[in-house]
């Protein structure tokens, strides 16, 4: 059974109704210098009346976190190292701004647990995102998920956590929220009435381009998505698909469903961001530009709808609407998801981690474009049969560890 809300009644955080008639929402936003964070502060900067921000979070940008500082004055803002809080605690100072700066990533599970906290934006990119939306899921929050890899790492365990904790878990992630758009309001139906989802995906910039010529792509290539403005990761992980592989597991801990269940189809104009097909052949999708500020303003606003400051569709000038399947030869990295998930727990945070590690090290020009498919696929080959059982977030985080040694030494290989 799925932790997601089955009624709006059950969503626990304060709604917001006309100005001044109810406590507005309470908001930590984790990774707020980031693509989804700046998104998510445009959508709330549209209604001031409804939400108050409590709390930012960055990791390298103490620029970007300063300026986001001084207009939502948080009560708390975390960073990873204590240099870069001295930093940010002096200019804060210098213009007379209160905020307390905290380090590490204790702070972080800190602001998602805090009792002045209703609502987490959880928009960290990577592992590093699941020990504060685990934090958070425990505390019982209305968690807003944009950080798919943390679920990926966390699977059950986090799903547990949601469980055990009473939140109320948002799908940030586009395809993600489609779906959960589409779903019977009772969701407790959904198993009865679905035959199964299909995520759809725009194939990134390489999906007419010459495997042959693959071995070049250059990092700069790879992070020039055609649909999507995003940040550095995910934009290399649509252009392998990996992105798309990570959202079938993403899918399967979300909606509660079997991978044969999950399907994916490319639509290179993403104007759909997903379907679901009934029992009956009805299909149900959700349509829009491509635009994060939709989905995050749901997340919000559930189960009310807000203004999110996206471009409206227009049908009048829509070009066709075309689907293709994924060829597999092209994005090989697609059917790693399908076997990390028929594998032994565990196995996509192995996944997981060896590709973060991957891709960084071809943002890096360590590694070629067609390496990171090498890394991941052979690291989870050479690990899954060794993993031992996870029943702690510390058993997922050792195996997270491990598996990133194991990559790395991998790279080193295909790098020298
Ligand atoms: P981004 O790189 O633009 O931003 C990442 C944020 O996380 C930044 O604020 C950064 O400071 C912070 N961060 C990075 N490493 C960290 C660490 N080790 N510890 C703490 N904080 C750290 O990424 P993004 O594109 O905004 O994506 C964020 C998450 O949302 C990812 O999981 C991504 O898959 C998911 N997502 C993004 C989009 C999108 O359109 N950008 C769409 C769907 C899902
Ligand atoms: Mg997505």
């Amino acid at each position: 059974m799925s932790p997601m809300p089955s009624h709006p009644a059950s969503v626990s955080a304060p709604s917001a109704g006309p100005a001044g008639a109810s406590p507005r929402q309470r908001l930590a936003v984790l990774g707020s210098t980031g693509s989804v964070g700046a998104s998510t502060l445009d959508v709330v900067a549209r209604h001031p009346e409804r939400f108050e921000i409590v709390g930012l979070t960055a990791h390298a940008r103490v620029d970007v976190l300063l300026q986001q500082c001084l207009r939502w004055r948080p009560r708390v803002a975390v960073l990873p190292t204590e240099e870069r809080a001295a930093t940010l605690r002096a200019a804060l100072a210098a213009q007379g701004v209160a905020t307390e700066v905290q380090v590490g990533a204790q702070a972080l599970c800190d602001l998602a647990a805090a009792p002045d906290v209703d609502s987490v934006m959880a928009a960290i990119v990577g592992a590093a995102g699941l020990p504060p939306c685990m934090a958070a899921a425990y505390a019982g929050k209305r968690l807003l998920l944009a950080n798919k890899e943390a679920l990926v790492v966390g699977a059950d365990l986090f799903m547990q956590a949601v469980r055990d904790g009473g939140a109320t878990l948002l799908p940030i992630d586009s395809e993600h929220s489609a779906i959960f758009q589409c779903l019977p309001e009772d969701r407790r139906a959904w198993a009865a009435r679905i035959d199964h989802i299909i995520l759809t995906a725009s194939g990134g910039p390489f999906r007419q381009r010459d495997p042959a010529s693959f071995d070049s792509i250059t990092p700069a290539q790879a992070v020039a998505h055609p649909n999507w403005v995003m940040g550095q990761k995910i934009s290399v992980d649509s252009a392998t698909m990996m992105n798309k592989a990570l959202e079938v597991i993403e899918a399967r801990w979300l909606f509660d469903l079997p991978p044969e269940r999950i399907r994916v189809v490319l639509h290179p104009q993403s104007i759909i961001h997903s379907m679901v097909v009934c029992r009956d052949a009805s299909v149900l999708a959700q349509l829009g530009t491509p635009d994060m500020k939709v989905p995050i303003a749901y997340g919000l606003s559930f189960p009310e709808r807000i203004e999110s400051g996206a471009d409206r569709l227009d049908f009048l000038k829509l070009q066709a609407l075309s689907f293709e399947a994924p060829d597999p030869a092209r994005f090989p990295g697609l059917q790693l998801a399908y076997d990390a998930l028929a594998a032994p727990a565990g196995s996509t945070a192995v996944l997981n981690a060896a590709n973060e590690e991957a891709v960084a090290a071809f943002l890096a020009g360590r590694i070629r474009f067609t390496d990171i498919h090498r890394v991941n696929a052979g690291t989870v080959d050479a690990f899954v049969l060794r993993l031992g059982p996870a029943r702690l977030l510390d058993d997922l985080l050792d195996i997270d560890r491990r598996a990133r040694a194991a990559a790395r030494q991998r790279i080193e290989e295909l790098a020298s």
